[in-house]
C-alpha cells in the first residue's frame, strides 16, 4: 500500500506523541548510535564524518555517500535525490514509510508466491497483507497504528519478525497487522488474530463469517498496546491465540495468559470478548505446542470445515476476566455511543431538544460533569447524590454520563462485594476496583443499592478505601496494587424518600461526604410540557421498534443527548488540567465558598435523635472540607461551562449545592428567620422583628414542641440560633444572620 507523499513529516506527530528515535546510549563522542538504528538495521551502512554526521549509500537512489544521518537528531537526507519530506529527508518515520513504498514497486511477483506457498496460503493473502521483498532479499512486513497508517515495518531476520528499532519510544515499538486498504476504524466488529500468518488464514476463508469486521494480528501473544484497547472501544471483540502447552518454570500457558490479560485491559472498554478456547485449559493436548488457527485451516481437507471447527471452540470470556460496563438499569444493553461534544452549548442544546429543559436539570447535568471531570484531581474528591423525584429525567442524565468509558456503573451491591473477595478467595474477582479507579462511579437507581441488607457495612469499607486506610491488596494476579486513596467520585441519584432513609441510616460516615443537588418538581405548567414531551419520545420510540431499531426505549434526540454528555465526558477528561490551570480563582471567589461551606456545616449538623442517646455527641463538622470541595466545584464547574473565570453564573450553581445540602429543618428555620413577615407594616424580616416563637417553629416545621424544643437546643448549642429572654422568642445567631445575609446577596 503506497504512501503518500502528503501523509509523511519530519515529525510523526499525527501518529501520537513519541518522536521518532531513542536516545538512550552514546558511544562518548556525541555520536548517538541509537540515532543510527533505523538506517543500520534496514542496510544502509553509515560511518561518521563529523561529530554530527553519518554518511552512507542512498537506499533510494543508490548513489554512494550521499545518504546523510544527523547523529544528534536522527534526521537523514540524501544530497542528490532529496527524497522524503518536501524539504528532503525527515526522521525515522518517513524513511521507513518511504523504504516500505518503494519495497512494494519493487517486489516481484515470484516472491509474494514463494512466500505464499511457503506458508500454505494464496498469493492475493500475502499480497494483501503487505508482505514484500527487501533490497537485500529478505522479507518485509508492515505495521500499522490504529488509524491504518503504516507506522512500523518488521524485517524478517533468522526466521523472526523484527520491528524498526528507534522509530518509537520504547514500549511502544509495535504495530498491527492488517489490510490496510481494507480496514475501517468504525466497524463494530475486531478479530484479533496471533501472528500476521494467522491473519492471513482467517482473512481468506469465509470473511463474511465475522460480520463488518476488521480482520487484525497482533505480532505475538504478549504484546498489546494501550492504543489497541482504545481501537476495541464499544466493539464486538473475538480473540484468536495460539494453542501453547504449559512451559518454563511456572508452568505457564503463553497464548492463554495472553488472552486472559488482552480481556482485563478489554475490560469495561470492548461491548463484548469472545475467546478462542482450544481445550479445557486453554490448550489442546492433543496438538503440538504453539497450534495455532492457521494450522488448522492449512491442515484441513477442506477450510471452511476447519473454521466451523474453530468457530466451535469460541465461547464467551469468563465473567471474572471481563465485565462490559454497558449494562443499563433496565437490563438491556445500552448501545449508545458518545458523540463528539467540546463546548457546555452543544450539550445544553442536544438536551435542550430531548426534554424540557428547566433549569434544575441544566444545572444537574453540569454539575455531574463538573465532577466528573475532576475525577483525577488529587485531594477531597466530590461525591453527589441527585434528589429527585420518580420521573424527573435523573436516570436519563446518568445514562447520558455512562455512555462515557470515563463513568461506570454501580448498579447493585454484586460489583462491590466481589471487589472485596480477597482473602483465602481467589484473587479473580478483585477487579472491580482495579477497573473502577479513575472513572466516576454512577448510580443511577439509588433506590435498589440502599435498599440493599449490606449497605452500611460496605460502605464503611469504601469510606476506608476512599481514605486511604485499607491495607488489604484489591488486585490481579499481576497487577498488585494497594487502593491507597481510590480516584473514584461518586454520583448517585434516588428519591427523597430514600435519601431521607439514608442519611438516618448511615454510619458509615461516608455519606456526610455526599453533597446534594435536588431537582425541584416542576410547576403545573412545566408539568403540561413535560407530559407533552415524553409522548412525543413515547411515539418515536415506537417507531423505532415498529421499523426494527433493537429493544431501544430512548428516543433519538435523547440517545443524542446522551451521546454528546457522555463525549463532553470524554473531553473534559482530556483537557480538564490544562484548562484548570488557566482558571482565575479570585480572593472574593474563595470567601464566598468558604462562606457556602460554614453555613452548609452548621446547617447540616443534626442532633442525635437515637433513642436512649444519653450521651449523644452533638457536633459539627469541621467546614474545611467542605470549603474545599466548594472550591472544587466551582473551578471545575467554570470549565464545564467554558468560562475563563468563577462568576456568578458558576457561584449560583454552587450556591445551590451547598443549599441543598444542608436542606433541612435548619435550613428552613433559617429561611423562615431572614423571610418577611407579613403582619409587620414595615415589612421587615422576622429577625428583624425580634424572631418566632417555639409553638409557630414548631407547627412550620410539623415537629410536636417536644422535639422543636430540643431541636432548638441542638442549634443553639452549635451556635446557629439563640432565644431571647426578653421576647421570648427564638432567633439567628448574629453570626449565622450575617453569614446567610452576605449568602444570599453574594451571587445577585
Ligand atoms: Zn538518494
Amino acid at each position: 500500500m503506497p504512501v503518500s507523499k502528503s501523509s509523511e513529516s519530519t515529525a510523526p506527530s499525527a501518529n501520537g506523541t513519541a518522536h521518532a528515535t531513542g536516545d538512550r546510549s552514546s558511544n562518548g563522542n556525541g555520536h548517538n548510535l541509537d540515532r543510527l538504528r533505523p538506517y543500520e538495521f534496514h542496510g544502509v551502512h553509515l560511518e561518521q564524518v563529523s561529530g554530527k554526521e553519518s554518511i552512507g549509500d542512498c537506499p533510494f537512489c543508490g548513489k554512494e555517500s550521499k545518504f546523510s544521518v544527523n547523529t544528534e537528531t536522527g534526521l537523514w537526507r540524501c544530497f542528490v535525490c532529496g527524497s522524503g519530506s518536501s524539504s528532503g529527508g525527515g526522521n525515522a518515520l518517513p524513511f521507513i514509510r518511504l523504504l516500505y513504498e518503494q519495497s512494494v514497486k519493487l517486489t516481484p511477483d515470484g516472491f509474494i508466491q514463494s512466500v505464499a506457498k511457503a506458508r500454505l496460503l494464496s498469493g492475493a493473502s500475502v499480497h494483501a497483507w503487505g508482505v514484500t521483498e527487501s533490497a537485500d532479499c529478505s522479507w518485509l512486513i508492515p505495521g500499522y497504528g490504529t488509524d491504518g497508517k503504516l507506522d512500523q515495518l518488521y524485517r524478517r531476520i533468522l526466521g523472526k519478525l523484527l520491528p524498526t528499532p528507534g522509530v518509537w519510544s520504547e514500549g511502544k515499538a509495535h504495530g498491527l497487522h492488517m489490510v490496510a486498504g481494507d480496514f475501517d476504524p468504525k466497524r463494530p466488529v475486531v478479530v484479533v488474530c496471533e501472528g500476521i500468518w494467522d491473519g492471513m488464514a482467517l482473512w481468506e476463508v469465509e470473511r463474511q463469517t465475522w460480520g463488518d469486521a476488521n480482520i487484525i494480528a497482533v505480532p505475538g501473544c504478549n504484546i498489546w498496546r494501550d492504543e489497541w484497547t482504545e481501537m476495541c472501544k464499544g466493539k464486538i471483540v473475538t480473540l484468536l491465540y495460539d494453542s501453547d502447552h504449559p512451559s518454563g518454570p511456572n508452568n505457564s500457558i503463553a497464548g492463554w495468559a495472553g488472552v486472559h490479560r488482552v480481556c482485563r485491559k478489554l475490560s469495561g472498554a470492548a461491548a463484548s470478548v469472545r475467546v478462542l478456547k482450544w481445550g479445557p485449559d486453554g490448550y489442546d493436548p492433543n496438538k503440538p505446542s504453539g497450534w495455532d488457527i492457521r494450522d488448522t485451516l492449512t491442515s484441513a481437507a477442506d477450510r471452511r470445515v476447519a473454521l466451523v471447527e474453530i468457530l466451535s471452540k469460541i465461547e464467551d470470556a469468563p465473567k471474572d476476566w471481563f465485565t462490559s460496563t454497558k449494562v443499563s438499569s433496565g437490563g438491556h444493553v445500552n448501545g449508545n455511543q458518545t458523540l463528539d461534544c467540546s463546548t457546555w452549548e452543544q450539550c445544553e442544546t442536544a438536551w435542550q431538544s430531548a426534554i424540557m429543559l428547566r433549569q434544575d436539570l441544566g444545572d444537574v447535568i453540569a454539575v455531574c460533569l463538573a465532577i466528573c471531570a475532576s475525577t483525577q484531581q488529587s485531594g477531597n474528591q466530590l461525591f453527589l447524590d441527585i434528589i429527585g423525584s420518580p420521573g424527573s429525567a435523573k436516570t436519563t442524565i446518568c445514562q447520558g454520563l455512562l455512555t462515557s468509558q470515563n463513568c461506570i456503573h454501580l448498579e447493585n451491591m454484586t460489583k462491590l462485594i466481589s471487589g472485596y473477595k480477597k482473602e483465602g478467595e481467589s484473587d479473580k474477582d478483585c477487579s472491580f476496583l482495579a477497573r473502577a479507579n479513575g472513572k466516576t462511579w454512577v448510580t443511577s437507581e439509588f433506590d435498589v443499592l440502599g435498599s440493599s441488607p449490606e449497605y452500611n457495612q460496605l460502605m464503611g469499607k469504601v469510606r476506608r478505601i476512599f481514605d486511604g486506610e485499607t491495607t488489604a491488596t484489591y488486585g490481579n494476579s499481576d497487577e498488585d496494587r494497594k487502593y491507597q486513596g481510590l480516584r473514584t467520585p461518586w454520583i448517585r441519584a434516588g428519591t427523597h424518600k430514600m435519601m431521607d432513609r439514608m442519611a438516618d441510616r448511615d454510619q458509615s460516615q461516608l455519606g456526610d461526604r455526599f453533597l446534594r443537588i435536588i431537582i425541584g418538581d416542576p410547576s403545573q405548567d412545566e408539568k403540561r410540557n413535560i407530559t407533552r414531551s415524553a409522548l412525543r419520545s413515547e411515539r418515536a420510540a415506537m417507531l423505532n421498534q415498529v421499523s426494527g431499531v433493537a429493544g431501544s426505549i430512548v428516543d433519538e434526540k435523547t440517545q443524542r443527548a446522551q451521546g454528546m454528555t457522555g463525549g463532553y465526558v470524554d473531553w473534559l477528561r482530556a483537557n480538564i488540567e490544562e484548562l484548570l490551570s488557566k482558571l482565575d480563582v479570585s480572593e472574593s471567589v474563595e470567601d464566598y465558598c468558604m462562606d457556602l461551606a460554614e453555613l452548609s456545616a452548621d446547617l447540616r449538623a443534626r442532633p442525635n435523635e437515637a433513642k436512649g442517646n444519653v450521651d449523644s455527641h452533638d457536633t459539627k463538622e469541621m467546614p474545611t472540607r467542605l470549603a474545599r470541595q466548594n472550591i472544587r466545584l466551582a473551578s471545575c464547574l467554570a470549565v464545564v461551562l467554558n468560562k475563563n473565570e468563577i462568576d456568578n453564573e458558576v457561584l449560583r450553581i454552587v450556591r445551590k449545592v451547598a443549599l441543598d445540602t444542608a436542606n433541612g429543618h435548619s435550613l428552613n428555620i433559617t429561611q423562615w428567620m431572614c423571610g418577611l413577615n407579613a403582619r409587620d407594616p414595615e415589612c421587615k424580616t422576622h429577625q428583624e422583628c425580634g424572631g418566632i416563637g417555639m409553638e409557630t417553629l414548631a407547627m412550620w416545621a410539623n415537629m410536636t414542641p417536644d422535639r422543636a424544643h430540643k431541636y432548638l437546643m441542638f442549634m443553639r448549642k452549635i451556635g446557629v440560633v439563640d432565644w431571647s429572654q426578653s421576647t421570648n422568642r427564638w432567633l439567628l445567631t448574629e453570626r449565622v444572620h450575617e453569614l446567610y445575609t452576605r449568602i444570599v446577596r453574594g451571587v445577585e
